[in-house]
């Protein structure tokens, strides 16, 4: 997989793929040594850090839910001036 997208823009679902390269340091590191292990400790924090990646699935739910809110106002707006034009006869 051929990717250079920032792991704070990615939509690709490419976890594994912006993970690795830190787990391989991670694992490069020599855990009996102090010095390493707070490094380990480090990047694993460091990686936790990163925000989410989302799917482009999520992207659909968002966007789908932005429509059904958008619908839910519309639909609110029409009924009300539906009760309103019934109210004036
Ligand atoms: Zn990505």
């Amino acid at each position: 997989m051929r990717t250079n997208c920032p792991w704070e823009d990615c939509t690709q679902g490419h976890g594994a793929y912006h993970r690795a390269p830190f787990l391989l340091i991670a694992n490069g590191l020599n855990r009996r040594v102090p010095k390493d292990r707070k490094r380990a400790k480090y990047i694993a924090a460091f990686v936790d850090s990163k925000p989410p990646m989302k799917t482009e699935r999520h992207e659909l739910q968002e966007k789908l839910a932005g429509r059904l809110q958008r619908a839910l106002v519309q639909l609110g707006r029409e009924e009300s001036k539906e009760l309103d034009s019934q109210d004036e006869r």
